[in-house]
């Protein structure tokens, strides 16, 4: 058995996950960053040792998911804007200290990207980008069936590769990224700045208001179908993968965006063999990051 703590900016969730993927037990706690991070880890042990009373046994091992930057070996946060205050604090050592068990740690786009490899919709696939549209835009890549990790362990920041140089300032400080095109967010305020009169529209409204026919609400699937297109060809140009995986809440309505998105490819990727990469919808939703984290645990002697 493995314990499995899939770490975000809202919620801390851990389960209990058999070697074969099934969910023996779970449970969540706020993360509640402001509150610190020694108070936060203070709450998974309580839940933990629940977990593991409820279930009479204890997991061989910690896999977690954690919104990053983190360091993956040393276990050490770097500056998180989710988590204000936990710079410097080192998860892999706190978990440790308390229940006793060894840990190994994935960034959780990653996570989720081995999740979906090994149990969702990136099955057999060699190389996988995995793509969460959601407040933010985050990936994950798997090369050769191994996370990709860039220098120092750092983890590639997709969902901020430029589409338009002198577009609008992202929180990154660059201009024009993915993720302030086309993050769910960022989407809704483009459309009640562009239509005032329906300035109270968040995305599932938008989204229904196309499936009748609304002219506003299609030119607002088209714009966002238009940048994800654009930004999922540059991926498909850049590594030619075998899988692209797309989740998040955004993608929830992949049927309205993914005609659009594949005209996009056809124009843009002349020169891979863009039919072959398979697009697909996330598979494993709520579950994905404790699946995830369960694989990063069993993945321990490959980092
Ligand atoms: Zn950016």
């Amino acid at each position: 058995m493995i314990g499995a703590l899939d770490i975000g900016g809202t919620k801390i969730a851990l389960g209990l996950v058999s070697p074969d993927g099934r969910i023996l037990g779970r449970g969540a706690v706020p993360t509640d960053p402001l509150a610190g991070f020694d108070a936060a880890m203070r709450r998974t042990v309580d839940l933990y040792q629940r977990l593991c009373a409820e279930a009479g046994a204890r997991p061989e091992g910690l896999g977690i998911g954690c919104t990053g930057p983190i360091d993956p070996v040393s276990g050490v946060f770097g500056r998180v804007d989710t988590l204000p205050g936990w710079e410097g604090s080192n998860l892999k050592a706190a978990l440790c200290l308390a229940t006793g068990l060894d840990s190994r740690i994935e960034n959780d786009a990653d996570a989720h990207a081995l999740g979906e490899l090994v149990w969702g919709a990136g099955r057999d696939a060699l190389r996988l980008i995995m793509i969460t549209v959601g407040t933010g835009i985050g990936g994950g890549i798997i090369l050769n069936g191994q996370v990709y990790r860039g220098l120092g362990g750092s983890h590639p920041e997709l969902g901020h590769h430029t589409l338009e140089a002198s577009g609008p300032l992202c929180v990154c400080g660059g201009r024009g990224c993915w993720e302030i095109l086309a993050a769910g967010p960022h989407w809704e305020s483009w459309f009640q700045h562009t239509y005032p009169e329906c300035a109270d529209w968040d995305g599932q409204r938008i989204c229904a208001a196309a499936d009748s026919g609304d002219p506003r609400a299609r030119a607002a699937v088209e714009r966002e179908g238009f940048y994800l297109g654009v930004g999922l060809a540059n991926l498909i140009n850049l590594y030619a993968p075998d899988a692209i995986v797309l989740g998040g809440g955004v993608m929830e309505r992949f049927d309205l965006f993914i005609g659009r998105i594949q005209s996009e490819i056809q124009v843009r990727c002349s020169y891979i063999p863009y039919g072959q990469v398979r697009l697909e919808r996330a598979r494993l939703g709520v579950d994905a990051g404790l699946l995830g984290a369960a694989e990063v645990w069993k993945r321990r002697d490959c980092a």
